[in-house]
């Protein structure tokens, strides 16, 4: 039943593909259970959460190990990983009081490691046995076992590195325009914009762009807050581009305009002093 992720990933995938968007986000359990409220969640939302959760009472895990998209995306880098619990056979007396710890499911106690990418390095199979030869959390090329301190501190080493890169590898969560080089005579400014947090508000952002007369093309960065406008010189310029984000906002579901949503608080690297 493993496999059942994926054709349910390659159907993610293939909708995301054609719809240009993350179509999956409005049903994902995680984003509907902790966006509190997020845009996309609609009513179904909600029953897809608690048909996953009702499963999950009468089979513990069943998302993870059965439906879970993200873990079949992330199967195959479990193959080249560096740490997995290991069993020594001498030791081990096949009690199998590990299998039955394991939240996965996993036999582990048939092989000399476990190399499945459904395992998550919650080590219950490692406090689960009473040998503490038996089983062990090892290191490629590290004859000692490793502390199972080690894993939650690689994982917030690898959290923090990543949120501190991400603005160092945005791509464009917005594009608008024409693609491809900057028509002759065209001019470029980047605004750090306050309020520009996600795609969404990057969305809104962009859009306050499009009708603004000689604007040509606009590259919304939501991981550094950013918008990278091409625009013509002959029609405008940064100042009329600012006096468009700082505009109002008209709020789809109330219909009225909301001020003060965006403000730009730096143009090409210099700071903006707050009005
Ligand atoms: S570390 Fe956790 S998921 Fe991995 S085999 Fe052991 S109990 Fe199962
Ligand atoms: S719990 Fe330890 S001793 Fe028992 S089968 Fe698993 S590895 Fe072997």
């Amino acid at each position: 039943m493993r496999w059942l992720r994926l054709p349910l990933l390659a159907l993610i995938l293939w909708a995301t593909w054609t719809a240009g968007e993350l179509v999956f986000r409005g049903y994902d359990p995680y984003y509907v259970l902790f966006s509190f409220g997020g845009h996309e969640v609609q009513w179904w939302s909600w029953l897809v959460l608690g048909a996953v959760l009702a499963l999950m009472l009468v089979l513990p895990m069943a998302w993870c190990r059965w439906l879970c998209p993200l873990g079949a995306t992330l199967w195959p880098l479990a193959l080249p990983g560096a740490l997995r619990v290991t069993r020594s056979a001498p030791a081990c007396s096949s009690c199998r009081a590990c299998d039955r710890a394991c939240p996965q499911g996993l036999a582990v106690s048939t092989v000399p490691s476990v190399r499945s990418g459904d395992c998550t390095a919650c080590l219950e199979c490692v406090a689960a046995c009473r040998d503490r030869r038996a089983l062990a959390l090892t290191a490629r090329g590290v004859s000692r076992p490793i502390h199972w301190a080690v894993v939650p501190a690689l994982i917030t080493i690898a959290g923090v590195a990543a949120v501190a890169a991400s603005p160092l590898l945005a791509v464009p969560s917005v594009e608008t325009g024409a693609p491809g080089p900057a028509p002759e005579g065209a001019a470029v400014v980047s605004l750090r914009v306050a309020g520009v947090r996600c795609a969404r508000m990057a969305q809104a952002a962009t859009g306050l762009l499009e009708s603004e007369p000689g604007v040509l093309r606009v590259r919304a960065f939501a991981a550094r807050g950013e918008l990278e406008v091409t625009y013509d010189p002959a029609v405008t310029d940064p100042g009329g581009i600012r006096a468009a984000v700082e505009g109002p906002v008209l709020d789809e579901h109330t219909g009225e305009f909301r001020y003060g949503v965006f403000r730009v608080t730096e143009v090409d690297g210099t700071r903006v002093p707050p009005p």
